[in-house]
């Protein structure tokens, strides 16, 4: 077996160990004779491990009784309707604060519902307008002095890591911009459990596994039971936050082989020694890593200012696209994969989610380093 440095932006590298565990398991889970997908979600085994799934993320994040965990499917993209479907009823409005192309999907897919009720409370975009011209120049998260939140908003929606443009927040949320009393609600996809996270500014976070929780199929969304109970009653029970939380993310038949696969991981990121060790291991890969961008500073151009620079995913550009063709052909030949950038913005992305190894990004970066003496 061969498996190579996958640097993909999602669905990204999962780590080897819940892999291998995997694969027993796919066949004859915990000795029932039944492979884990082949087991009813309303059975003794899936149960347990539905439980166990649900406990993990509680003591990992060190969630107390006022969150509800609900394990989803659709994606972060579902979310992105089901926020405004559940907590905007017909007079209501939201805010969404903009530093990237996803937040800009979210408003998009809010507006579809409410028109102008969904406005933009802030927006670290340099283009001519959200949501029309897709990705318009962010380099840096907003500046709070930049966010006006509406007092009158049922939530404020923001991303914490903006996947595409390579722009984070940093991990104390409650600095990123004032609410005031607002809900905030956030897009943490991209860089969930990446590091301990103080939750307490948020009413909802939400997070699509296929980054640092495993494969597609799965959505963890962790909702505070205060705001639940503010939520619209006359939806469909698929789409209600408040029947998946009353059935325990069991009205239907839930992604039980993502599910699985994120319990491997999440156990995996336990024994490595939980959130703070995730944070060492990624806050060394992004050091490696820019130090590598910054030391051929004219031939990498990094677009993004330096406090906004994402652990999770670094962009920069090289001087011709036919040098970043020949960068992404000659990285492929020494076994590293998944370095082209998003399809709408070019250049490269290195993603360095949870799982990749450290290694990978010594290598990344002394390939960088001879590219650039040869190219450059
Ligand atoms: N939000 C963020 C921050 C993302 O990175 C992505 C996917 N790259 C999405 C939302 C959309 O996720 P999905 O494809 O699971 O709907």
């Amino acid at each position: 077996m061969a498996r190579v440095m996958n640097f993909g932006a999602g669905p990204g590298t999962l780590p080897l160990a819940a892999l291998e565990r995997a694969q027993e398991d796919l066949l004859d889970f915990d000795g029932t004779g039944m492979g884990i997908c082949e087991h009813s979600h309303r059975g003794k085994a899936y149960s347990a491990l539905h439980a166990e799934i649900k406990a993990l993320l509680t003591s990992l994040l060190g969630l107390d009784e006022s969150w509800e965990v609900l394990l989803l499917q659709g994606g972060a993209s579902a979310q992105f309707a089901q926020i405004p479907m559940n907590f905007l009823g017909p007079e209501a409005r939201a805010d969404y604060v903009l530093t990237g192309t996803w937040g800009e999907h979210a408003l998009a897919e809010a507006r579809r519902m409410v028109g102008g009720r969904a406005r933009v409370a802030g927006t670290s975009g340099t283009g001519p307008g959200a949501v029309a011209h897709l990705g318009a120049g962010y380099t840096r998260v907003v500046r709070p002095e930049e966010v006006t939140v509406d007092p009158g908003a049922s939530y404020v929606h923001c991303t914490s890591n903006e996947t595409v443009h390579g722009v984070q927040f940093g991990h104390v949320p409650g600095r990123w911009f004032d609410a005031g009393a607002v809900p905030v609600v956030c897009d943490v996809s991209s860089d969930f459990l990446a590091a301990p996270t103080d939750l307490s500014p948020f009413s909802l976070v939400y997070a699509g596994a296929q980054k640092n929780l495993g494969p597609s199929g799965l959505v963890v969304v962790l909702v505070r039971k205060d705001f639940l109970a503010r939520a619209v009653t006359h939806l469909p029970n698929i789409f209600s936050y408040a029947v998946q939380a009353k059935n325990d993310s069991l009205y239907n038949t839930p992604a039980t082989l993502s599910v699985y696969l994120a319990r491997n991981v999440l156990s995996w990121v336990g024994d490595l020694g939980g959130l703070p060790a995730m944070e060492a291991r990624n806050h060394g890969k992004a050091t490696t890593l820019y130090a590598a961008i910054d030391r051929a500073a004219e031939f990498y151009r990094a677009p993004v200012e330096k406090t906004s620079r994402s652990v999770m995913n670094a962009v920069f550009r090289l001087p011709t696209e036919a040098l970043e063709n020949a960068f992404v052909a000659a990285a492929e030949k020494e076994g590293m994969f998944g370095l082209k950038g998003h399809r709408s913005v070019g250049g490269i992305r290195v993603s360095m989610y949870n799982a990749v190894e450290p290694a990978w990004i010594s290598a990344l970066a002394a390939f960088m380093d001879d590219f650039a003496r040869k190219a450059g």
